[in-house]
């Protein structure tokens, strides 16, 4: 009876310090989750896209702060848009920062958005480079630095087209595009049995800026001709793991037709052919990546067909019995693109500019970006929710455009 008397109250005791000994133990599992959770979302790509606001804006101003005139083109290259000013809302670090105090940051949501179109990338140039469309990837490397610096946010081909922008307030988005699928834009290496992207490519080279500068963010759209093949982007991993891995990361894939074809050549002038190049294209991705659809098309040159009646093809039309439809059409000239919610805005017609090749030509890009002035160029009010533009620019904005979006003048 002693002995199991004994053997009770230890029993007691012990339960009781194991129970205590769980609780502590359950407890700091709980809070490595949850730090591990706000750290994953903080680099998460585009993170700020889901985090959108509960409740629009009200549209007079609510506790403007003080402030004095803050220029949108500022030398700072740590100026995420102004330090010095107390966000009329906030949440969370890294969500969304909703201001109205307009008149200091002055956001214009009819202004322009440039879309560079890039080429081909390599390590460093030879004699025999070709001197337009080629940069080196230390060059693009210089290039990011320099768009960060002067205010410009990566948004993707999608958000282009639903004008859903959520560049901090006071910045300016832009839109990456690369055209032919070549080797030095996008590629896989494998190590160690696992397939990564190539550093040595500008996918990788802005992988690696976006470890610096996350807010740059990390989007562009690929236009593939999927008559190339294996031959698209090269390097290791098949067709299917290379489309994979740059759709995970959150880049786009565009169509650049079956055969790189010259809309403005006769032989391409017809209803039949036009939809062939853009059907086949759409048909072979499928094969690929099941029910992925292509909705922007960059015509190879930039050239449409002669007959005008035939380019309503470009953007609908189908083949094999199977459907494709193009939301943007891109040109290869030479501007800065009207925003889609733009009266100005033509889809079948998107301009683009080109980024600098070895040799600066006139509308490069860097021809282009001294002339961007913060009075031409799309400012903004970091909420995707609201198109907010100077009372003198709101005739600019096609209502019908607007959909869900509050327009909101100041
Ligand atoms: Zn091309």
């Amino acid at each position: 009876m002693q002995k199991r008397k004994i053997n009770k109250k230890k029993i007691v005791r012990f339960l009781s310090l194991l129970s205590l000994f769980i609780i502590f133990i359950a407890y700091m599992i709980f809070m490595a989750f949850k730090s591990d959770k706000n750290q994953t979302g903080k680099n998460t790509p585009g993170s700020t896209l889901t985090a959108q606001p509960a409740e629009t804006p009200a549209e007079t101003p609510t506790q403007t702060p003080i402030q004095t005139e803050e220029p949108i083109d500022t030398e700072d290259p740590d100026d995420e848009g102004s330090p010095a000013v107390e966000p009329t809302e906030t949440s969370k670090p890294q969500d969304l920062i909703i201001r109205t105090d307009y008149e200091a940051f002055m956001p214009n949501e009819a202004g322009e958005i440039p879309i560079i179109m890039f080429h081909n990338f390599i390590e460093a140039y030879e004699e025999k480079t070709e001197k337009e469309f080629t940069t080196t990837f230390a060059e693009f490397e210089q290039l990011l630095e320099t768009l960060y610096n002067e205010g410009y946010r990566l948004i993707s081909m999608e958000e282009f087209i639903d004008c859903n922008i959520s560049v901090p307030a006071g910045l300016k988005p832009m839109v990456f595009t690369f055209d032919d699928g070549s080797i030095g834009q996008f590629n896989l290496v494998e190590e160690n049995g696992t397939l990564k992207v190539n550093p040595k490519s500008a996918a990788g080279v802005m992988i690696d800026f976006n470890k610096k500068h996350p807010e740059f963010g990390l989007k562009g759209i690929f236009y593939v001709n999927m008559d190339k093949g294996d031959k698209t982007f090269e390097g290791a991993g098949t067709l299917e793991e290379r489309f994979e891995i740059l759709l995970s990361l959150g880049f786009e894939l565009g169509t650049h037709t079956w055969g790189h074809v010259d809309y403005s050549d006769a032989k391409n002038n017809s209803a039949e052919r036009i939809q062939e190049c853009l059907g086949k294209n759409q048909e072979k991705i499928e094969e690929i990546l099941p029910g992925f659809r292509f909705y922007s098309l960059a015509l190879p040159f930039g050239s449409l067909p002669q007959n005008k009646s035939l380019r309503p093809l470009l953007q609908d039309g189908s083949y094999n019995g199977n459907e494709y439809h193009h939301e943007t059409i891109m040109a290869v000239g030479a501007e800065p693109s009207v925003p889609s919610v733009s009266v100005k805005y033509n889809s079948n017609y998107v301009r683009r500019i080109r980024a600098q090749g070895r040799e600066p030509v006139v509308c490069d890009l860097t021809w282009w970006l001294p002339r961007m002035t913060s009075s031409r160029m799309f400012i903004s009010d970091g909420d995707p929710s609201t198109i907010v533009v100077p009372e003198a620019k709101s005739a600019e904005i096609n209502k019908e455009k607007l959909g869900d979006k509050l327009l909101i003048t100041y």
